[in-house]
């Protein structure tokens, strides 16, 4: 079972004397830098000069200043910018003001585990990483409760860097939800492996081939789309407030029947190897070198294509459609 730290594992006095500098205040770098200042600690954000955030920042009462100011500024630094640009600016604005003893943190692993971000020997580099979204962090915080996070430690030079990273983690409220230790290897493959062969690939995929089965089987596309993509959201719902168990309690038994004969007809043999090569590809470093080559200077051809084509699909035409039914739905 992995290690699990609370609000009394962390000592919070650690940051007194540090600066904290979070490069990007998107999603997680708003939470992170608004719950870290509340806790008592010294924040400075890092941004583009015109960037949409500086104003927003600024009139939420957080110094800003220039990408290379604040990694200079800053004790520990913290990049918080979208994972395809995080190695050009870290390499271009931040690695030469960081200084032995600094602490260089993360909230995913990927480009330090793919080798894209390679600090020198005399940091520390941890990672912290909320298992919510920024608007969770926030919002939870501001309930006086916390999201579960990840605490990892890639390099410790000065032989505290778990303790900086706990010690973060509890600024923006995760000691009191509770801060599971992983590894950067871990939580990056693991994290790639759920998005592609479950979360985003896996699921989309199978809403798909379920609402084409019925579509070439001469059912309306809008029962289809009822059936196998709009509904996903009860289900998902229930089980992840209550597991397997509260969603088959909550359906018919003619569902919970169903389920247990056909499930495994669907997801069997071949899905089953197709996720072992996926996670092989994940390992060893396959999709990471394929994802770097689209998202390098000029690319993203397929990436862009893809999005034209799925958007293209009867089934996202359908969607709109009967989205536009539903007054709840903004
Ligand atoms: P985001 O896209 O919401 O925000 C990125 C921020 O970086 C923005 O403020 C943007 O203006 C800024 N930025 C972009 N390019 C920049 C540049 N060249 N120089 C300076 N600033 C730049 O990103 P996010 O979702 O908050 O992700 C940040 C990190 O957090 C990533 O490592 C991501 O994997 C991780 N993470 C995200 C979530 C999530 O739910 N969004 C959850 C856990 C971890
Ligand atoms: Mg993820």
């Amino acid at each position: 079972m992995v290690k699990k730290y609370y609000d009394k594992d962390c000592d919070f006095s650690l940051l007194d004397d540090k600066a904290i500098s979070i490069i990007g205040y998107g999603s997680q770098g708003h939470a992170h830098a608004l719950n870290l200042k509340e806790s008592g600690a010294n924040v400075t954000v890092g941004l583009r000069r015109g960037s949409d955030n500086w104003p927003r920042a600024e009139s939420s009462g957080i110094r800003v200043m220039e990408v290379e100011d604040a990694a200079e500024a800053g004790d520990i630094v913290m990049m918080l910018v979208p994972d395809e640009h995080a190695a050009a600016v870290y390499n271009a604005q931040v690695a030469k003001h960081m200084k032995k003893g600094n602490v260089l943190m993360f909230a995913h692993g990927f480009n330090i585990h793919y080798n894209q971000i390679l600090p020198a020997d005399y940091l520390d580099v941890a990672m912290v990483a909320p298992k919510g979204p920024g608007h969770t962090v926030r919002s939870q915080y501001l309930e006086g409760k916390g999201v579960p996070s990840l605490l990892a430690v890639f390099q410790d030079n000065s032989g505290k860097a778990r303790e900086y990273g706990l010690a973060y983690a509890a600024g923006i409220g995760a000691g009191r939800a509770g801060i599971l230790e992983t590894t950067f290897k871990e939580e990056t493959e693991t994290d790639l492996f759920g998005e592609q062969a479950v979360l985003c690939g896996g699921v989309t995929e199978l809403m798909k081939a379920g609402f084409e089965t019925l579509v070439e089987a001469g059912y309306e596309p809008e029962m289809a789309y009822f059936e196998c993509v709009h509904e996903m959201k009860l289900i998902i719902d229930l089980i992840n407030s209550g597991g397997f168990e509260m969603m088959r309690h909550s359906v018919s038994n003619t569902a919970e029947y169903g389920d247990y004969v056909s499930g495994r007809k669907v997801v069997g043999k071949d899905t089953r190897e197709a996720m072992k090569q996926i996670l092989a590809d994940i390992q060893d470093g396959t999709f990471a070198t394929a994802f770097i080559q689209e998202f390098s200077a000029g690319g993203q051809a397929r990436f862009l294509a893809s999005r034209r084509k799925e958007a293209g699909h009867q089934l996202a035409k359908v969607g709109c459609e009967l989205r536009k039914m539903m007054s709840w739905l903004k």
